[in-house]
């Protein structure tokens, strides 16, 4: 299972199986590619194989990526941490940004995105175990954000992404999942259209598709291991 057709072909069945576990349509959940470490060529490969949504979490590699790869129909998804100097090229360049946490983010997007782009897509990100070092708003922080991404005309709020804490136990996996949907719910019940629930990974893709994921972010399992550098 080397090649990267059939690495494809294996996420795409677990994909399916799981979606077939949980009672779900398989259309219900769609693959981002999380390219991050890993060369244009390879992307491009994959493109050709059929995907079109690549995520990155470092914005000098994606854009020098970007650049390399022009001439291909891609939907570039930024998740990575997000400094305040940065987002203009952020908002400029990006077709969703799935790791915003803060209030001064989505201001700062909102003002900089170029509204002939249209509105960016994006998706808070929660910390929903407690690990500020990931990133993301605390649980209690999530609908005032989502009150501020709703006024404003640039951005379009479309749900919520999470990295719950590591763990190899499924119940605890789906724990941690459970309670992203949780606020997802209560999102949807204040009024609020959102329709992304961008959660699961390599190892736990199953887990999450179990609990209401509508988005699996996969890097590993598509691409092989990535150089531990950068
Ligand atoms: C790296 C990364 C992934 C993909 O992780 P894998 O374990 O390689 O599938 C998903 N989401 C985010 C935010 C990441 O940084």
């Amino acid at each position: 299972m080397n090649k990267p057709l059939d690495r494809l072909k294996l996420v795409q069945q677990r994909i399916e199986n799981a979606c077939a576990a949980a009672g779900r349509p398989a259309s219900e959940v769609t693959l981002l590619a999380v390219s991050k470490r890993n060369p244009s060529e390879k992307i491009r490969a994959f493109n050709k194989l059929g995907l079109n949504a690549f995520g990155e979490n470092q914005l000098q590699e994606a854009l020098k990526k970007q650049q390399e790869l022009s001439d291909l129909q891609i939907q570039w998804h930024f998740i990575g941490a997000i400094q305040s100097n940065k987002t203009r090229p952020i908002a400029a360049e990006f077709d969703w940004v799935q790791s915003v946490d803060r209030e001064r983010i989505l201001r700062r997007l909102d003002a900089q995105r170029p509204p002939s782009a249209g509105a960016l897509n994006v998706c808070l990100q929660i910390d929903i175990d407690n690990e500020p070092q990931k990133g993301g708003a605390a649980p209690e922080e999530i609908l005032s954000l989502a009150a501020i991404a709703n006024s404003l005309d640039n951005v379009k709020l479309r749900g919520l992404m999470a990295i719950p804490k590591h763990s190899y136990d499924k119940d605890e996996q789906r724990d941690s999942f459970r309670r992203v949907r949780q606020v997802f719910e209560q999102l949807k019940a204040a009024g609020y259209g959102v329709d992304t629930l961008s959660m699961g990974m390599s190892a736990d893709l199953e887990s999450a598709i179990h609990e209401g994921s509508t988005m699996v972010r996969v890097g590993t399992d598509i691409f092989g291991a990535r150089n531990s550098k950068k």
